[in-house]
């Protein structure tokens, strides 16, 4: 079995368990935080509310997320590292990696998913929200009315809109566990 590199050291491939593939910690521009340093405010602050956010994702029962925080989104791991100290119950990876916007509406997507699983596919699929703790782009005031990009919203919205037009629980555990571990596993097969 393969070890991957999280944040807190090297972990089996075979216990990452649920994992979402896409999801931001903090999301930074370095013009923002530059001319706007007080909207930040407190790294403390910040680290501990992420840390906050984040156990509430394992609460859920996800095990492991993968945070493309690519450069020019603010990369920082030591930043990272601070984060996962205080949620040592998750797993986190950090790749690099390019950022699309996606402004699909909810029921277009999990429909798509749905048809997907359908049509087969569920071995080459993978979940996740595209959330962060925390991100400049967007005012502040505005992040509450986006009342779907947060962290629980694929536990608590998605998987029971698919569940409730004929994805299995074995498709599931395919797209959560299955499929993020064999990626990240350099034999697969084995
Ligand atoms: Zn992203």
């Amino acid at each position: 079995m393969s070890q991957v590199a999280t944040v807190r050291g090297p972990v089996s491939t075979a216990e990452l368990g649920p994992t979402y593939m896409h999801e931001h910690i903090f999301t930074l521009t370095a013009d923002v935080q530059q001319n706007y340093p007080q909207e930040w405010g407190s790294e403390e602050a910040r680290v501990a509310d992420a840390a906050g956010r984040l156990r509430a994702l394992a609460a859920q029962g996800i095990a492991t997320i993968v945070d493309p925080t690519a450069v020019g989104l603010g990369r920082n791991i030591p930043r990272i590292q601070r984060v996962a100290e205080q949620v040592p119950e998750l797993n986190i990876i950090v790749a690099t990696g390019l950022y699309t916007y996606d402004s699909v509406p909810f029921e277009a997507r999990a429909d798509t998913l749905v048809e997907m699983c359908r049509r087969g596919y569920a071995g080459s699929m993978v979940l996740s929200q595209d959330a962060s703790c925390y991100i400049d782009w967007i005012d502040p005031g505005v992040l509450p009315f986006l009342a779907q990009w947060h962290y629980l919203h694929i536990g608590d919205e998605v998987l029971p809109y698919v569940r409730g037009r004929g994805v299995t629980d074995d498709e599931i555990t395919t797209m959560l566990v299955e499929n993020p571990r064999r990626f990240f596993d350099d034999r697969p097969g084995l």
